[in-house]
């Protein structure tokens, strides 16, 4: 045998063949590929997560359930809710289908 060194996954304690060990990335654990893709998987599910979570942290859609009137206000804002239109407080969340914004509105 060439190379019979056994690497052994930081992960799954498994011992592998050289080429089947991957460095972390921050290189200071090394991983077998099995164990580097899912560590890879999660790292881009995080970056998704984050990304999709940081939209909508600044504003959130609103639609004026009297005069339908759409508008947005910015999250964590302690301003009392109405509409700047008919400054009604009859307000629902802009992300609704018009289906059920028809249901909404027909339960009034
Ligand atoms: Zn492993
Ligand atoms: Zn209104």
């Amino acid at each position: 045998m060439k190379n019979g060194k056994a690497y052994i996954c930081n992960v799954c304690n498994k011992r592998f063949p050289f080429e089947n060990i991957r460095y972390s990335i921050d290189g200071k654990r090394i991983l077998c590929i099995v164990c580097h893709n899912k560590v890879m998987e999660k790292q881009e599910k995080k970056k998704q997560a984050y990304s999709a979570a940081k939209e909508p942290l600044d504003s959130i859609k609103l639609v004026c359930l009297d005069c339908k009137y759409h508008f947005s206000i910015r999250k964590g804002s302690k301003v009392k809710l109405r509409c700047p239109y008919c400054s009604n407080s009859n307000l629902s969340k802009d992300d609704l289908t018009a289906e059920k914004l028809i249901e909404e509105v027909s339960k009034i």
